[in-house]
C-alpha cells in the first residue's frame, strides 16, 4: 500500500520544505533521487597538465590574494602547486573569500581551466581550505536536481541517508527481471556513489548497466500503474449502445455535407464496438489538425443519444467550444437534438436553464469548457463523454471528470472519448498512454490544398504587410499571429496592439480586428464571430486561436517571431489556413540570430506538412522529456527513461508488468507504491 506521511506538526525547515516539494518525502523517495552528474574529486591534476576546458580539481597554496579594479572590480588569486601557476578570478566575492585564500594558504580549487591571456585560469572556481594530508573523496561525488532552497550538500546528507535506511529489498521477481541486469540494491549503491574509475559518459548518459536497472524499474512501475488502472475499468460497467438501423447515427450522415473520408469511417466503427461493450471505452483518437475530428464525436454522440443517453464534449477554450457548439447545432439540431452550452462565462438565468435541461436529460448533449464539470453540473444520464484536445486539460480536471462520470444510481461509468491533435509516436504513446486504446485518423479530407510556408527575417516586415494587404483587398481572410512572450502578458499585448495598429493604418478598406487572452470571453466569441461570418478581414491574435479554430474561408497565415514558438505549435497554428479550395500560405517571420534548434525548427515547416513528421522531428529537436511538457503529461512521468531511446527497455517492461500483474499482484502493488508512493492517483488520469 501506499505509504502516507503523517502531517508534520513541526514547523518545517526551508530545506525541509524543498524536500516535500520536491517530492522526497520517503526515505525510498530519496535512495531513487538519482545524481544528474558527478563531479570527480578523487583526484589532483597538476597544473602543468591543465589543458582549456578541462574541469579539474587542483590543490597547492595561495601566493598572491587581491583586488583588481580592471578591467572591472574582481578579486584575483594565484595558486602555485610547483609545477605551474593557477589564476582565480572572482567577479562575485565575500570577504571570506580573501580570508580563505589569503597569500600562504593551502587550498583545494575545482572549475573549468581556461587558456587566458596570463596563462591557465579558473573563474569562480569552488574551493576549500585543506590540511597537507586532507584525504581525497573516494568515489565521485554526486550532484542532485535540486532547487535554490534545497543546498546540494544538504541534499547529499538527506540522500545518503535515505539510501542507508530504505528497505531495497528485491521486489520484482527475479523470474520477470531481464537476464544480466543488476540488482537493485547494487545499481542504487553504484549510482550515488559510483567508483572513481567508471566512465563518466556511460553514467552520463544513462547506458550504464545499473541505470538500465533503474530505468526498467522505473517503467515497470508506470506501466503497472496504467495496466492496473486498464484492468481495474475491466470490473466497471457501462451501459451498451448498439448502432442501429435507421438511428440517429445513420440520419446524421445522412444529413452531413460531406461523405467521411475511408479513415473516419474506420474510427467511428472502432468506436461503435467500444460503445456496444459493457466496459467503459477509454479511447485516444489522434489526427492532424484539419483531419476531421468532431464529425466524428458528432457520430460517436449519435449513437449514445439515440439509446436515450447524454453526451458532454468538453472544449479547453471558450472559442473552441462555441465552435463546436455551432457546428453540432448546425448537424444535430435539425435531427431534434437539443443542446445545452456551459461555460465559465454564462450566469445567471441563462445558465440556470441549462442546468436545468442537463438535469432532465432534455438536453441531450452538453458542450462547454471545463464548466462542464463542475460541482453544480448533474446529468440525468451521462452516457458518453469527450474531451477535446484533452492535452490541453490539466491532471486536476481529469481527475475531477472522472469522479463526476461515476454515475452512483446505476453504477455505471460514461465511455470516455478524447481527442488530440498531436500525434504520439508509439513509444511514447505506449509509455504515456498504456491504458487507452489510440484510434488514427491518417487522412485529410480531400479537396484540401496544400499550403505553402515561407521563411522571412523581420526585415521584410513591411514586404509582408503590403503583400498581406493586397491579398486581404483581393477578398482573402488573414490570420496574424503575435508571439508569445513566457514572461510578460502585458507585453504580448503590447506587440499585438502595435501589429494591429499597422495593419489598421496599412488596410485602411478592410476591417483588422484584434483578439488576445485577455479580453472577456464574449468579447473574444463576438470578434471571433465577425471573423467566422468573412465581416473581419485580418485577424491580429495573440495565440488565443492556436487549437482547433475553424475558419475554411482564411487562407493566409503570418507567425510573427516565430523562432519563439515550438514546432507542434507552429503547425497547430499553421493547420488554421489549407481548409477551404483556395491555395493557402503561411509566412514565418523570424528575428535574427537564429539558434540551431529554431533552424531546425523552421527548416520542418518548410520541408513537411504532415503532423506525424512534425511529431517526429520535434522529438528529435526537443527529446522526449520536453516533447510532452510538464503541461501535457500533467505529472513528471519518467525521470530517467528516454522515451525515444529506451524503446527495448519500454518493451520489457511492458511484458513484465503483464506477467507481474497476472501472478505477482500483491509485488506489483508494492513496487508502484515504492516507485510512484502518492503520485499514482495522477498516472492514472
Ligand atoms: P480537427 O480534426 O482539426 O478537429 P475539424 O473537425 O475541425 O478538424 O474539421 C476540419 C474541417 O473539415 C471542418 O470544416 C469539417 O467540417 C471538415 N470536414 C470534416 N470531415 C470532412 C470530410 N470527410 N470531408 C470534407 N470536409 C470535412
Ligand atoms: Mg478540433
Amino acid at each position: 500500500m501506499t505509504e502516507v506521511t503523517p502531517p508534520q506538526k513541526k514547523e518545517k525547515s526551508g530545506p525541509q520544505k524543498a524536500l516535500d516539494k520536491l517530492n522526497l518525502r520517503r526515505d525510498i523517495d530519496l535512495a531513487l533521487h538519482l545524481p544528474l552528474r558527478y563531479e570527480d574529486e578523487t583526484r589532483i591534476t597538476p597544473v602543468s597538465a591543465l589543458r582549456d576546458g578541462d574541469t579539474a580539481q587542483v590543490e597547492g597554496e595561495v601566493t598572491q590574494c587581491e583586488i583588481q579594479f580592471r578591467p572591472r572590480r574582481q578579486l584575483v588569486a594565484r595558486l602555485d602547486d610547483g609545477t605551474g601557476t593557477l589564476v582565480m578570478r572572482f567577479i562575485h566575492f565575500y570577504p571570506s573569500h580573501q580570508k580563505t585564500l589569503a597569500a600562504g594558504q593551502r587550498v583545494r580549487v575545482r572549475g573549468e581551466a581556461r587558456g587566458g591571456f596570463f596563462g591557465i585560469e579558473m573563474v569562480h572556481p569552488s574551493f576549500r581550505a585543506v590540511g597537507e594530508a586532507t584525504p581525497l573523496a573516494t568515489a565521485l561525488t554526486p550532484v542532485y536536481p535540486t532547487t535554490a532552497a534545497l543546498p546540494q550538500a544538504y541534499l547529499r546528507k538527506a540522500v545518503a541517508a535515505g539510501l542507508r535506511r530504505a528497505d531495497l529489498s528485491e521486489i520484482i521477481p527475479q523470474a520477470l527481471v531481464p537476464r544480466g541486469m543488476w540488482g537493485l540494491r547494487e545499481a542504487l549503491r553504484f549510482l550515488h556513489e559510483p567508483a572513481p574509475d567508471v566512465s563518466l559518459a556511460e553514467l552520463e548518459d544513462h547506458s550504464h548497466p545499473a541505470w538500465q536497472r533503474l530505468k526498467f524499474e522505473e517503467l515497470l512501475a508506470q506501466q503497472l500503474s496504467q495496466l492496473q488502472a486498464k484492468r481495474e475499468r475491466e470490473h466497471q460497467r457501462a451501459p451498451r449502445f448498439a448502432v442501429r438501423a435507421g438511428g440517429l447515427q445513420e440520419r446524421l450522415l445522412g444529413a452531413l455535407p460531406f461523405s467521411l473520408t475511408s479513415a473516419q469511417r474506420r474510427v467511428v466503427e472502432e468506436i461503435a464496438l467500444d460503445l456496444q461493450r459493457e466496459v467503459p471505452m477509454h479511447r485516444l483518437l489522434q489526427g492532424d489538425v484539419g483531419s476531421g475530428k468532431t464529425v466524428v464525436a458528432a457520430m460517436a454522440a449519435a449513437v449514445a443519444m439515440n439509446e436515450g443517453w447524454q453526451c458532454a464534449l468538453m472544449a479547453p477554450t471558450e472559442i473552441l467550444a462555441e465552435q463546436h457548439f455551432r457546428k453540432l447545432i448546425g448537424w444535430l439540431e435539425p435531427l431534434g437534438i437539443r443542446i445545452a452550452w456551459l461555460t465559465g462565462s454564462r450566469k445567471g438565468r441563462g445558465r440556470r436553464e441549462m442546468l436545468e435541461a442537463v438535469a432532465s436529460g432534455e438536453a441531450a448533449l452538453v458542450v462547454g469548457t471545463h464548466a462542464v464539470i463542475q460541482q453544480d453540473v448533474a446529468f440525468k444520464r451521462l452516457g458518453l463523454a469527450i474531451i477535446d484536445e484533452q492535452h490541453r486539460f490539466g491532471v486536476a480536471q481529469r481527475l475531477a471528470l472522472r469522479e463526476k462520470l461515476v454515475d452512483e444510481a446505476e453504477g455505471l461509468e460514461p465511455h470516455l472519448l478524447m481527442m488530440s491533435a498531436t500525434p504520439i509516436p508509439r513509444t511514447l504513446a505506449m509509455t504515456l498512454f498504456a491504458d487507452l486504446d489510440v484510434s488514427t485518423i491518417d487522412e485529410l479530407p480531400p479537396g484540401r490544398t496544400p499550403i505553402v510556408t515561407k521563411v522571412f527575417s523581420d526585415a521584410r516586415r513591411h514586404d509582408v504587410i503590403h503583400t498581406i494587404a493586397t491579398e486581404a483587398e483581393r477578398g482573402r481572410q488573414v490570420y496574424w499571429v503575435c508571439p508569445l512572450i513566457e514572461e510578460s502578458e502585458s507585453l504580448d499585448l503590447q506587440n499585438a496592439t502595435e501589429t494591429h495598429q499597422q495593419l489598421v493604418a496599412a488596410l485602411p478598406n478592410q476591417q483588422v480586428a484584434l483578439l488576445h487572452g485577455r479580453m472577456p470571453a464574449a468579447e473574444k466569441a463576438a470578434v471571433m464571430a465577425e471573423f467566422t461570418a468573412g465581416r473581419t478581414h485580418v485577424l491580429v491574435s495573440t495565440t488565443v486561436i492556436e487549437v482547433g479554430v475553424d475558419v475554411p474561408n482564411a487562407s493566409l497565415m503570418v507567425i510573427e517571431h516565430a523562432e519563439r514558438f515550438g514546432l507542434s505549435q507552429l503547425h497547430q497554428l499553421r493547420g488554421r489556413v489549407g481548409r477551404g479550395s483556395v491555395a493557402s500560405v503561411c509566412v514565418l517571420l523570424y528575428s535574427p540570430p537564429l539558434s540551431d534548434t529554431g533552424k531546425s525548427r523552421l527548416r520542418a515547416m518548410v520541408e513537411t506538412q504532415d503532423g506525424f513528421e512534425i511529431a517526429r522531428r520535434d522529438l528529435e529537436i526537443r527529446g522526449p522529456g520536453e516533447f510532452m511538457g510538464a503541461r501535457q503529461s500533467g505529472a513528471p512521468l519518467l525521470r530517467f527513461a528516454d522515451m525515444a531511446l529506451d524503446e527495448p527497455l519500454v518493451q520489457l517492461a511492458r511484458g513484465a508488468a503483464e506477467a507481474m500483474l497476472d501472478r505477482h499482484p500483491e509485488a506489483a502493488e508494492q513496487h508502484v507504491a515504492r516507485w510512484l508512493g502518492a503520485r499514482s492517483d495522477y498516472l492514472k488520469a
